[in-house]
């Protein structure tokens, strides 16, 4: 793991037999880090990480997985809310400029770099930059709190669909109408959501969702210290509330009900085979 300042580019010796400062073409990987746990990522994902001369990383991902990345210079660009556009570009840019110093550049994204990542923006403005990207897919934490929960999020004869949703908007962007597809579909999972419970508590009941539906609140799915709590739409405000700093998706739909009392038998058997 190297650190600090980037080198000026590296000479390159020409066809010709030249030394000349010649760019590198380099290639952007776009990366998904998964929900947390190391083991979750991709095999491609590791031999990248590996390979990697620079990996531009989101704040919340653990040293477990940096520390992959044996060789590369680290380099964190967690955006600041209400700022988001102007760091955007100013990844966007970083981006295209490691590619012209190093082979392997790795933009590594927690969960799936496709979803709710703000890929779209990387991949266009580095397309425009004439930059070679390639994108690795990784489990969306989504599917993580699916495995932790241990429910199919589309349980046969329960759900037959799952809309993954954000009630989160970017700077400029209008209010989106996140609930047609939370009110169309079985199965809601609902990321960055837990810090605006009561909006989407009202939002749900608004359209036509029932206050007794069940919900689940996973915390740091994957990770050891994960938290599941659960309760219905109605107490979503109050499981938001008493949740901890790391990230939470919300789950809500029938595949969810009684997650609360399993989990409850679960700590009773564990406790009494202590
Ligand atoms: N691209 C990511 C999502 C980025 S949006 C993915 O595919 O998972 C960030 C939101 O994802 C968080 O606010 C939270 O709602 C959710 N999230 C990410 N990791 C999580 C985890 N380990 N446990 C629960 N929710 C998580």
């Amino acid at each position: 793991m190297k650190s600090g300042s980037e080198p000026d580019f590296p000479e390159r010796e020409s066809s010709t037999g030249n030394r000349a400062l010649t760019p590198i073409s380099g290639t952007v990987y776009l990366v998904g880090a998964g929900p947390g746990a190391p083991d979750l990522l991709t095999v491609r994902a590791v031999r990248l990480l590996g390979e990697a001369d620079i990996v531009f990383h989101d704040a919340l991902i653990g040293d477990g997985i940096l520390s992959l990345a044996c060789k590369a210079e680290l380099v964190p660009v967690g955006k600041r809310s209400g700022k988001h556009s102007t760091a955007q570009r100013f990844i966007n840019k970083r981006l295209a400029d490691a590619a012209r110093r190093y082979r392997v550049v790795v933009r590594l994204k927690g969960g799936d770099p496709m979803l709710f990542g703000r890929a779209q923006e990387e991949l266009d403005a580095l397309a425009e930059a004439g930059v070679d990207v390639e994108v690795v897919p990784g489990i969306t934490a989504a599917l993580a709190a699916s495995a932790d929960l241990k429910r199919s999020l589309t349980r046969r004869g329960v759900a037959r669909s799952v809309a993954f949703v954000t009630p989160r908007v970017g700077e400029g962007e209008d209010v989106a109408d996140w609930c047609d597809a939370a009110a169309a579909a079985d199965t809601v999972v609902i990321y960055m959501g837990a810090g605006d419970a009561v909006t989407v508590m009202h939002s749900l009941v608004a359209r036509g969702r029932s206050p007794a539906t069940p919900v689940a609140l996973i915390e740091n799915a994957s990770r050891t210290d994960r938290v599941v709590t659960s309760g219905t739409i109605a107490s979503l405000p109050a499981l938001a509330a008493a949740r901890g700093n790391g990230p939470a998706l919300i789950v809500v739909g029938e595949v969810v009900r009684d997650v609360a009392v399993e989990a409850a038998v679960e700590a009773e058997r564990r406790y009494a085979a202590r």
